[in-house]
């Protein structure tokens, strides 16, 4: 049985938190032992993070960390396939995914965060003074100190490096609470900021569940100075009032009920492309996956039609197969959930265009299966319609003018990512200009440049990360005035 530890100042170290199961959410098998961090154990990481602010880390000039930074990235590549192995026994996702966007992707959240801070500037402004002599003011870029990092578990090594890129960019040192389904490639990146000869403190990671536990002693540790979380919206709030307790600043990435507007004039084909990953991707796992879709009546049909299709050409089975295109959702609690919404949906006398139940994978029947999922039918007010599901599955509507395919894309309180598809460009930047969320895609989905702005508006989020964004978030600016 494999053994997770702790990574705290630069070893692995057993927590005094208990151990919990880590599963293999293809067949339900237990295949590894995690030891969580008790509070001492996160005392011991912050006061390593708060340590090494002071070491070596602290005294490091840019290029210094950018040189750092890129071997960190060199890394991950050159240990790909066993983070590709980690990521696949944590989460059950396809080969086909993890190989193309969660492990490059990991890697190159450090390449990019390197190239952000070695072109980052800051202000100056020259000022003139009552007796002629004038004054200069420019800012200057410091860390913000130790940064707590609470992760999720649908893109485990993306968006926990997502955070911690930037955060050692900027200076930072860091304690990561990988979500509790997903500890393996955060602990395999304590491996390889030893090898690049990051400072031991820089990087630590506790491992644990949330309330009352690793996640809850981190993000209301006294000498944590900021905290970034991705997850969920209820969740952000707890954190948002730990971290009040104390102020320190936030970035919550938050849930999405993500609409998808479809225009009449849509290149068919195409748009049953895109919006076909939008619903099904990583088994409808991703936090701006479109589970509301509103379709304008003359192409209704025909893209209810292609979308079900869709649906049904998914091959589920072995993860570690190349041929396989779906795989499971993450946890059993995760599969009850899901089908509680597809009961919900048959209750409520949806028609079901494709799937709604539990497939029958031969040799995988432990497994947390369920089936790529089309409703139409049900009122905009049912739980399906509005409740994040976070499975494999949407709901699609139709509509006739442009003005209620705007009311209905808004009728909800997350605001996180739309997607809008038409031919017509005057079409696509009016209604981006009103939909209510922090992400547009015309034409596309997840089509992803990291130095744009990304964040979600209403109940998915606050505050913006990407780019010079993440820098803002991660760095104090102390503004230095000279008389002259
Ligand atoms: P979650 O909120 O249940 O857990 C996320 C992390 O928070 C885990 O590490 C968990 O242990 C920890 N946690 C839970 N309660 C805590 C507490 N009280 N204090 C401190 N830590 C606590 O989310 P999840 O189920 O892991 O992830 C799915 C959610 O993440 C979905 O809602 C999805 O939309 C969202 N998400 C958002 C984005 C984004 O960029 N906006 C990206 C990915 C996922």
């Amino acid at each position: 049985m494999q053994k997770i530890q702790n990574f705290i100042d630069g070893r692995f170290v057993e927590g005094t938190g208990g151990e919990f199961a880590c599963h293999f959410p293809t067949t339900g098998e237990v295949f590894a032992e995690v030891s969580a961090a008790g509070q001492n154990d996160v005392d011991a990481a912050v006061g390593a993070a708060k340590a090494a602010l002071k070491g070596p880390w602290g005294q490091m000039s840019v290029p210094e960390r950018v040189a750092l930074l890129r071997k960190l990235a060199d890394g991950i590549n050159a240990r790909f396939d066993e983070f590709l192995a980690a990521e696949i026994r944590d989460t059950g996702k396809p080969r086909s995914i993890a190989s193309h966007i969660d492990i490059p992707r990991g890697a190159a959240n450090f390449n990019v965060f390197a190239d952000q801070i070695l072109t980052a500037s800051t202000e100056t402004f020259e000022m003139a003074t009552p007796d002629g002599g004038g004054a200069l003011n420019y800012a200057v870029r410091g860390p913000r100190g130790v940064i707590a990092v609470v992760c999720p578990w649908n893109l485990p090594l993306l968006l926990m490096t997502w955070k911690v890129a930037p955060a050692l960019a900027c200076g930072n040192t860091v304690v990561v609470k990988p979500s509790e389904e997903t500890p393996a490639t955060a602990t395999l990146l304590g491996e390889v900021m030893n090898e690049v000869g990051i400072p031991r403190g820089v990087y630590n990671v506790v491992h644990g569940f949330g309330p009352g536990a690793a996640g809850e002693f981190l993000t209301s540790h006294p000498d944590v100075d900021g905290v970034t979380f991705t997850g969920e919206t209820t969740t952000g709030a707890a954190i948002m009032k730990a971290a009040a307790n104390g102020l320190r600043p936030v970035s919550l990435e938050l849930g999405g009920k993500n609409p998808g507007i479809i225009f009449d004039d849509a290149d068919l084909e195409a748009t049953l492309e895109g919006i076909g990953r939008a619903c099904f991707a990583n088994t409808g796992q991703v936090c701006l996956g479109t589970e509301r879709l509103y379709v304008q009546r003359g192409i209704y049909e025909k893209i209810c039609e292609g979308l079900a299709q869709k649906a049904r050409s998914y091959k589920m089975g072995d993860p570690f197969d190349t041929a396989t295109t779906m795989g499971t959702v993450i946890s059993a609690e995760h599969r009850d959930k899901v089908l509680s919404f597809y009961e919900k949906a048959r209750a409520s006398g949806a028609e079901v265009l494709a799937g709604g139940g539990v497939p029958d994978i031969k040799g995988y029947e432990g497994g947390y299966w369920v089936e790529p999922t089309v409703w139409t039918g049900l009122a905009e007010d049912h739980p399906v319609v509005t409740d994040e599901i976070f499975g494999p599955c949407t709901h699609i509507q139709p509509f006739d003018t442009e003005e209620e395919a705007i009311t209905l894309a808004n009728d909800s309180p997350y605001g996180l990512a739309a997607s809008i598809w038409t031919r017509d460009l005057g079409t696509a930047h009016r209604v981006a200009k009103q939909v209510e969320v922090g992400i547009t895609w015309v034409n596309s989905w997840f089509l992803r440049d990291l130095r744009t702005p990304f964040g979600g508006s209403k109940a998915s989020g606050i505050g913006r990360e990407g780019g010079v964004h993440s820098l803002e978030f991660y760095s104090e600016l102390r503004n230095v005035c000279i008389k002259l």
